[in-house]
């Protein structure tokens, strides 16, 4: 019997296989858990439709977290199947791309500030907020963030901003929630190459960067996030919440790597 035997999670953020999404669905599959996805937009449904059904789900609902009444559509829509759920993993992220290149302070507008702090960081509470009378009394929120909130990366941007914005969030959201046995979470994932992973500049050159200097020299998978998220949202994590928990190989830990000890 897996760990999550009994759980019902919605997971948001499937574009493709290669998402940080898919990873932790396999995870959360393995460990038991019954499943719910969201689809971003109408291209993509039929995409998710599949990854569901390969998980053993029929439940695929619209969310676009840019529009409220989305976002209200999905919990009404879940809570024909699910009155109450046992929580959802928030794996979504968006900064129009020519935010992403060259020096912040000359590329940064007004609109696309706003735009990435909207989606990136908003969007979990604004999900939060919405499933709150569905969540059942053990519930987790799990969402991703980078370590570009604290650490300036070449490229990365105003998604620094909006990361930084994401974790305080998730801070005040697991003490507003905590009362009511809501856990919140984050997981700083190590860079993946995914779709969004492949509009930042010289991505490929950070991934090679990450594997010289994080102690477990290689960098992490969508398994390695896609376990930790399973554990996050079952009750062996029961005493953790307003966490950011580093999955990147210990790269944050680290300023050099090996070679400058000889
Ligand atoms: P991905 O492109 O596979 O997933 C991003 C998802 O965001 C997509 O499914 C997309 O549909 C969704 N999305 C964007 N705008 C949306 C909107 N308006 N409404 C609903 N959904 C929307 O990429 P990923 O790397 O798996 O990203 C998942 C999360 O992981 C993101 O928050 C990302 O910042 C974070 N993350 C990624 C990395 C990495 O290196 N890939 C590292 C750390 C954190």
């Amino acid at each position: 019997m897996g760990f999550l035997t009994g759980k019902h999670i919605l997971i948001t953020g499937i574009a493709s296989h290669r998402s940080i999404a898919y990873g932790v669905a396999q995870a959360m599959h393995r460990e038991g858990a019954q499943l719910a996805f969201t689809y971003q937009h109408e291209k993509l449904k039929s995409r998710v439709e599949e990854v569901a059904a390969s998980f053993g789900s029929k439940i695929v609902l619209l969310c676009d977290v840019t529009k409220d009444i989305s976002i209200s559509n999905l919990f009404i829509c879940l809570a024909e199947v699910w009155p109450t759920f046992d929580g959802f993993i928030h794996a979504i992220a968006f900064a129009p791309s020519e935010q992403l290149c060259g020096d912040y302070v000359k590329t940064v507008t007004r609109e696309g500030f706003s735009i990435a702090h909207e989606i990136s960081a908003y969007s979990f509470v604004a999900m939060a907020k919405e499933s709150q009378k569905m969540l059942s009394a053990k519930s987790s929120l799990v969402t991703l963030t980078y370590l570009g909130s604290k650490r300036v990366v070449p490229n990365y941007n105003v998604m620094g901003p909006a990361k930084a914005s994401l974790e305080a969030n998730t801070r005040y959201m697991a003490s507003s929630m905590g009362p009511k046995g809501v856990r919140v979470n984050a997981i700083s994932s190590g860079p993946i190459r995914t779709l969004a992973a492949s509009g930042i500049k010289n991505f490929k050159k950070m991934l090679s960067h990450c594997e010289s200097v994080a102690p477990i020299q290689r960098t992490v998978n969508i398994i390695d996030i896609g376990n930790v998220a399973a554990f996050l949202c079952s009750d062996l994590s029961a005493g953790i919440t307003g966490e950011i928990i580093h999955v990147d190989g210990g790269f944050n830990i680290t300023v050099m790597n090996e070679s400058f000890s000889n």
